[in-house]
């Protein structure tokens, strides 16, 4: 195969709970991962030599430490790959917003990989490798709706996510994810989300038992450091949304509408009052 197009689709959490902070550093962690119809659309070509990254995304690194390139590097080197490759990235993923953007692009090269040069890694193969890159990585390889224990790598998958309408909010804001979780070690007394009243919510298709459980502990620090975010929520909950919540270390926030016509206003009333500088209206994957 010489070409490749492929979607890396972006996720968020439905909940998310810390349950301690390991030795390396790491943060031992529960969390209800969903993949939602917000995608990048990444183009893969082989040369005969070296990793040139392109990009649509004024911002983004195109060197080491963009995550593609680490994982381009990654599978040449575990499987003795001397030809390159040339990749394009058009991103449409909100960036530093809490919905492993870089993970999933990560997640699709180690795919696109192994099929430009027919390598016959499994999945688990690609999933090994790809939490050396993040801990997130193992997820967005899986994709849609699943349960994610130690770092992020420890993956339950789950019955598929009932229906409903999502509406995604980033704000014009950046939040770094370290920051977060280096507050929360210092923060005490604060409410754990019910990831196993969720787990069994899904497993019986109950959107209500969804929505009535979401709930993220980083949510405590990235609102205090960050009001926007709780404005959002509450504008959400005012238009028709069932539930609301943000998503990983923020600021992205979603809200799960049942109701299509409620969405589709909530959506443009966001958009109106410029709450935030990405809006999407989309659904679950
Ligand atoms: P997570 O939900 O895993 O915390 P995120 O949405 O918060 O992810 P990303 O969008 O993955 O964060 O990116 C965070 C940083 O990583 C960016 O500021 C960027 O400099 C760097 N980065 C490296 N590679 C990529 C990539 N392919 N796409 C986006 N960001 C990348």
């Amino acid at each position: 195969m010489k070409e490749l197009q492929l979607r890396a689709y972006a996720k968020i959490n439905l909940g998310l709970d810390v349950i301690r902070r390991l030795e390396n550093g790491y943060h031992e962690v529960k969390m209800i991962m969903q993949t939602v119809g917000i995608y990048d659309e990444l183009t893969f070509e082989r040369i005969p030599s070296g990793i040139v990254l392109t990009t649509n995304h004024g911002e983004l690194p195109l060197d080491e430490n963009n995550l593609i390139y680490k994982a381009v590097r990654l599978m040449q080197e575990n499987y003795g790959v001397t030809e390159g490759v040339k990749v394009h990235l058009q991103k449409n993923i909100p960036v530093a917003a809490g919905m492993a953007g870089g993970s999933t692009d990560a997640a699709v090269t180690l795919k696109a990989m192994n099929a430009l040069f027919d390598l016959q890694a499994s999945e688990e193969d690609l999933r090994r490798l790809g939490v050396k890159i993040g801990a997130d990585v193992p997820y967005c390889i899986m994709g849609g709706t699943a349960l994610a224990e130690g770092i992020g790598e420890k993956l339950t998958a789950l019955p598929k996510a009932p229906d409903c309408y999502l509406l995604v909010a980033k704000p014009d804001i950046n939040v770094s994810t370290k920051y977060v979780y280096e507050h929360l070690d210092a923060k005490e007394g604060y409410d754990h989300p019910d990831i196993d009243g969720m787990v069994e919510a899904i497993k019986a298709g109950s959107l209500k038992g969804i929505t009535d459980r979401l709930g993220n502990v980083l949510e405590n620090v990235t609102i205090e450091a960050h009001p926007i975010i709780a404005t959002i929520k509450e504008r959400m909950l005012a238009l028709g949304a069932d539930n609301s919540l943000m998503s990983g270390s923020g600021p992205t926030v979603f809200g799960i509408f049942t109701d299509k016509d409620k969405a589709e206003k909530a959506y443009g009333q966001i958009k109106e009052e410029q709450l935030a500088g990405q809006v999407f209206l989309t659904q679950f994957v």
